[in-house]
């Protein structure tokens, strides 16, 4: 590739991400600032992949919920009976389980529509 090639390489380059810095909305709503918080938790576009994780929860999911699905529950407050101790502890897994795939989903179709979107701005079509 020829120096003036590379330069003009360089300059799309910064050009880019001169863009990318001005546009800090969220790609695929309103939302003037992206967050993975609203990614996760907000994003109208995502809700679909929200849905079995809700699901579980039974209603929206919190961001203050995340530590609680990660870590599970709090073995003393588990009750003695060992039944109802393996259910809720079943019930925690499945929840556990189930965020680990609504963040795999949302955040690497996230990943592929951002590359995309970024083939498209630097090879045009
Ligand atoms: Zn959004």
């Amino acid at each position: 590739m020829s120096p003036a090639h590379l330069l003009a390489d360089e300059r799309r380059r910064i050009e880019e991400r001169k863009k990318r810095a001005a546009n800090p909305y969220c790609m695929h709503c309103e939302e003037p600032e992206d967050t993975v918080e609203h990614t996760l938790f907000n994003c109208p576009f995502w809700a679909e992949d929200r849905r079995e994780m809700e699901q579980c929860v039974g209603r929206p999911l919190r961001p203050n919920d995340v530590p609680d699905i990660i870590l599970g529950p709090e073995q003393e407050l588990l009750p003695d009976d060992a039944f109802r101790r393996r259910r809720i502890e079943a019930m925690a897994e499945k929840q556990r389980l189930a965020f680990g795939r609504m963040v795999e989903a949302i955040l690497g179709r996230k990943e592929d529509a951002e590359r995309s979107r970024q083939a498209r701005l630097i090879y045009g079509g």
